[in-house]
């Protein structure tokens, strides 16, 4: 494959995931079938709703330009200094933010300290929240040289780092380390369902049972036994989503139809479809209306052109 199909799919897979999260963002806390519902004929817009505008990405995605820009400008994974950016943004009262994201960066304890000792305080920590951020990292560290399994050692540790930054749930961690796997396969020209084995021997012992379930091949969302808020059902439901479908609107349609909390699936889901398929399969009629604020930051606002050139930067970038 050459470099210019490599590139497309890492836009593909940032891109893909802001306009996942701004599709599914009107639908959150809805039904299971919301999206067929309202688009009957498929063709889905970008409608706006519950608060949101038409094109306009959450939480999951202002956090992951953090997480992308700082990878960037630190020139590699500085938490101290990741952890800073996602307090600026969390002061600048951002319209949505995870209850347990929010604990955590409002806490006022140091970076390496917060995140567990919310866990402490807590005993559950498992939410989505680190794996739908993860589309801008996971292209950055799937750059790494070498045979493959150091290549996917580094890019599942790395994973597991910036999820530590506000989960102390190592299942959190662990499910955040298989979606950068299965994108780095992706982003190689490979198909990340063949890859879903070897990124499931690559977690810990302890916690390898409740991910193996949620990423075998007859799981759907009907089997969940947790609202997909949880990680495991969330990446559960993205990984159904793409294994069910041939093509990237049809796999948001899917992520989003699972209905509960559809930005963030629908995130995960854009995230790996659109390193499978490519930029040039994500229609313009999302990515015009497409925009990122981000609060805290003086008013920046990213359009899509914009996130095209920082998956192009995180891509180029070898770690
Ligand atoms: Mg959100």
């Amino acid at each position: 494959m050459n470099q210019g199909e490599r590139q497309d799919r890492a836009v593909g897979a940032v891109v893909g995931s802001a306009v996942g999260d701004a599709l599914g963002a009107p639908f959150e806390f809805g039904p299971a079938g919301v999206y067929t519902t309202r688009f009957p004929d498929g063709m889905g817009e970008m409608c706006g709703g519950g608060g949101w505008d038409p094109g306009e990405a959450t939480d999951d995605t202002q956090m992951a330009v953090l997480v992308g820009e700082s990878l960037l400008e630190r020139d590699g994974l500085d938490p101290a200094e990741m952890f800073g950016r996602f307090r600026r943004w969390a002061a600048g009262e951002p319209k949505d933010i995870g209850l347990q994201t929010e604990y955590v960066l409002t806490s006022g304890d140091p970076w390496d300290l917060a995140a567990a000792l919310h866990f402490q305080v807590n005993g559950r920590a498992a939410g989505n929240g680190s794996l739908m951020r993860a589309a801008t990292s996971a292209v950055y560290f799937a750059r790494t040289d070498g045979p493959e399994p150091a290549a996917r050692a580094a890019t599942m540790d790395a994973a597991r780092r910036i999820a530590a930054l506000t989960h102390g749930d190592q299942a959190a961690w662990e499910g955040t380390a298989v979606l950068h796997d299965l994108i780095r396969v992706a982003l190689n020209g490979d198909d990340p369902l063949t890859a879903v084995p070897g990124a499931l021997a690559a977690i810990r012992d302890d916690r390898r049972e409740r991910w193996a379930t949620v990423l075998a091949p007859d799981w759907h969302p009907g089997l969940a036994t947790e609202f997909n808020g949880a990680v495991w059902p969330c990446l559960g439901t993205a990984v159904w989503a793409l294994r069910t479908t041939h093509t990237f609107e049809a796999a948001l349609a899917a992520a989003i139809d699972a209905g509960g909390d559809t930005d963030t699936v629908a995130a995960v889901t854009g995230g790996l479809a659109g390193a499978v398929y490519g930029s040039g399969a994500i229609p313009s009629r999302w990515t015009e209306p497409l925009h990122v604020p981000l609060p805290g930051y003086g008013g920046r606002v990213l359009r899509a052109a914009q996130l095209a050139a920082l998956a192009r930067r995180l891509d180029s970038h070898r770690p």
